[in-house]
């Protein structure tokens, strides 16, 4: 039942509070999302007709986004905050690995460019945040004019809310795109470990930095190359990718954000920043390969604790 789910849940949160993992809980708010957590005796799954019946609501009209075999162990419903509902299944599936291709690629994430890959690739930051800039400040604006608690604060919350969740969508299925993209097409793929964290609290850059998603677009290769046999190699990201000539190893002292293309003193080559950065990138991560190295980052370790969120990638759908 989703009231006993609710808690443990806070169990959880207390432990994690008391063990000094987390913070002091807090009451969630009903504007924001909503959830209700079912176990296996609380739903029913008939698999012949994909039909999902959940205790005290009755059958579910759900359009599904994707099939499973396994048999879902818990069923999550949620509401976000534009009001729509989606489904959340945890299942135990066995992921078909994905042909070898035998080729390797270094990527360097950037903001000018969501992703430039060593051979000579370009993907290009769709940049979704400015698409809607004009519409999303305009609906702010409007939400401001509203008495809270009114009726038509309601609809103009719900009016930015559902923008908002057009930007989230739009970046999260453009990501998907390229991430499978990459792992069909390469064996090993080896890519900065960027603090994004770190880099989001230089508000000059944050906007740009969390619209284009880099560290999303990490996340996703990490578990679609362990998903798929591929393998994901992070290189130190202290390695100054940018300021080293990938020809002659030669390296700058100092190399501004601004410097998009540049000329190696020591041997001449013409030198596109992100391309050069991805070649060393490239480069780095097949030498640490060679050695052994640490090639899965230290954070798959740390989640091995919760095997639900690594193992069985929920899977979305909207009710
Ligand atoms: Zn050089």
């Amino acid at each position: 039942m989703p009231t006993q789910q609710a808690l443990r849940h806070l169990q959880d949160a207390f432990r994690n509070f008391f063990d000094k993992r987390a913070a002091y809980p807090l009451f969630k708010k009903k504007r924001g999302t909503q959830s209700a957590e079912y176990t296996r005796s609380a739903f029913k799954w008939e698999a012949a007709h994909r039909h999902l019946t959940i205790a005290k609501v009755g059958r579910l009209k759900v359009r599904w986004s994707r099939t499973f075999t396994s048999e879902p162990t818990t069923v999550t419903i949620t509401k976000d905050c534009a009001g729509r509902y989606f489904v959340t299944l945890v299942l135990d599936e066995t992921i078909q690995s994905l042909p070898k291709t035998d080729a390797s690629v270094g990527i360097d994430l950037g903001i000018n460019r969501l992703a430039t890959l060593s051979n000579g690739d370009r993907l290009a930051n769709p940049r979704h945040l400015a698409r809607y800039q004009g519409k999303l400040a305009r609906a702010q604006r409007l939400l401001n004019r509203r008495q809270k608690g009114s009726g038509r604060y309601e609809r103009a919350r719900l009016c930015v809310a559902k923008l908002q969740a057009r930007i989230v969508d739009t970046r999260r299925d453009h990501l998907h795109k390229v991430t499978t993209d990459l792992v069909r097409r390469f064996d090993v793929i080896c890519i900065e470990d960027l603090n994004v964290r770190g880099m989001v609290r230089n508000h000059c850059l944050a906007r740009a930095i969390s619209d284009v998603g880099m560290g999303e677009f990490a996340r996703m290769l990490d578990y679609k190359c362990a998903w798929y046999g591929k393998e994901l190699v992070k290189i130190d990201r202290f390695f100054p990718s940018s300021k080293t000539c990938s020809a002659c190893g030669h390296r700058h002292a100092e190399m501004s954000l601004d410097v998009r293309a540049w000329v190696c003193p020591a041997c001449g080559a013409t030198h596109d920043r992100d391309e050069n950065a991805a070649k060393n990138i490239y480069a780095v991560g097949h030498t640490v390969k060679a050695q052994g190295g640490r090639v899965r980052p230290k954070r798959a370790e740390a989640r091995k604790g919760n095997p639900r969120r690594t193992v069985n990638q929920p899977v979305q759908h909207r009710a």
